[in-house]
């Protein structure tokens, strides 16, 4: 055989040295600063979805009275978790047009004295609104409750403050604002939530769900050894996410997706042929992505296919499941908080809302929408 045809083609995803236990914590440390969080930092190796429910696996169980806020399709996840954990379970239910409230927490507690946990979902991609933790966290403080938080689709498009906002279990993931990869996620762990997990009979042991493992053999062991082989690339793609918005610096990530929100919102309102903002309120709406509601007898499905039609790359989804007939989604985040992808976004859904006879004004709404920008 030649020398050619036994040699390994490099590749920039392939073969690259391991990743080591101390380039790993950097990595954490840097994920612990991006949060300003002195919580311990776990990074667990898979999607969102993992450390989402081994927090509520590790913290929850039959003596719990868990106080779940519903402001969109991951709530209904997290009750049900829940109460497969065994806890009781009081749902509190918002109107997707809307955010949950802190008097409406507060009120819950006055209710239901005996609740020790709340579930809260920061900012919904899927519904586009986005609620006020630091004014919740303050309530949940008050009356001494874990604090659990989704902010996986908030992180890097606005402030994300665990230990300003007493957070106990703050889950991240990096493929919304963050522009990065999916397969690793993180959850800053406190205390209070180390000691209520260690308590728990039911908590994950010895399980990839599991927390208190990575506690045990990673944390307390002085992150000197990995428990298992990590995720590499995601590992370092993590890393170079991270970077890039430190480079970039977090206010100005944060501020390019609050423009982006309002670009979309402002421009919608301008086009017309009917559309309007799902969101009532713009306080209420996230900058991570912008929910529009299609006006009777135009489902927004097609809407959105046709427009994609136009050009596939622009940022549009409809709503899941039922809202795929009313809610269009603008998920103009990572990537896709530019000038460029909400303009295009708004031409596209003009030009698809015309052909269906409804008036549009895209002028009005590219002048609208580069107004609200700056
Ligand atoms: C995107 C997102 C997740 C992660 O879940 P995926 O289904 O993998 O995208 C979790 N929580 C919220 C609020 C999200 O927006």
């Amino acid at each position: 055989m030649t020398e050619e045809s036994t040699a390994v083609t490099t590749h920039p995803f392939l073969d690259l040295a391991p990743l080591s236990a101390a380039h790993f914590a950097s990595v954490e440390d840097r994920v612990a600063r991006l949060l300003d969080t002195r919580q311990d930092v776990v990074i667990m190796q898979g999607e969102a979805l993992l450390p989402l429910e081994g927090a509520i696996r590790g913290t929850a169980g039959p003596g719990t009275t868990a106080l779940n806020v519903i402001t969109g399709p991951y709530g209904q996840t997290f009750g049900d978790w829940l109460r497969d954990c065994g806890a009781r379970v009081i749902d509190l239910s918002v109107p997707f047009h809307a955010a949950v409230t802190a008097e409406q927490i507060r009120a819950a507690f006055a209710e239901h004295p005996e609740i020790d946990f709340v579930s809260l979902v920061h900012a919904e991609a899927a519904t586009g609104n986005t609620n006020p933790v630091a004014e919740i966290g303050e309530v949940v403080r008050a009356h001494g409750a874990l604090f659990y938080l989704d902010a996986v689709a908030s992180v890097g498009a606005e402030p994300v403050l665990p230990d300003a906002w007493g957070v106990d279990l703050c889950v991240i993931g990096a493929q919304k604002a963050m522009g990065g990869p999916a397969g690793v996620s993180a959850v800053s762990v406190s205390e209070r939530a180390w000691t209520r997990m260690a308590a728990n009979p039911h908590a994950p042991r010895r399980s990839y769900l599991s927390l208190l493992d990575w506690k045990e053999r990673w944390l307390d062991a002085g992150r000197k050894a990995l428990p298992h082989a990590p995720a590499q690339l995601e590992m370092l793609a993590l890393e170079a996410c991270v970077e890039r918005i430190e480079a970039a610096g977090p206010e100005k990530v944060m501020a390019r997706h609050r423009s982006a929100a309002a670009a979309t919102r402002a421009g919608a309102l301008a086009l017309g042929g009917g559309l309007e903002p799902y969101v009532h309120e713009a306080r209420d709406a996230a900058p991570v992505a912008t929910t529009l509601r299609t006006p009777p007898g135009v489902v927004a499905a097609e809407l959105v296919a046709r427009a994609l039609e136009t050009d596939p790359a622009l940022p549009l989804a409809a709503g899941g499941g039922a809202l795929a007939k009313e809610m269009i989604r603008v998920n103009h985040y990572g990537p896709h908080a530019t000038r460029g992808a909400v303009q295009g976004s708004l031409a596209a859904l003009g030009a698809a809302l015309a052909e269906q006879g409804l008036a549009v004004d895209p002028d009005a709404a590219r002048r609208d929408a580069e107004a609200a920008w700056q």
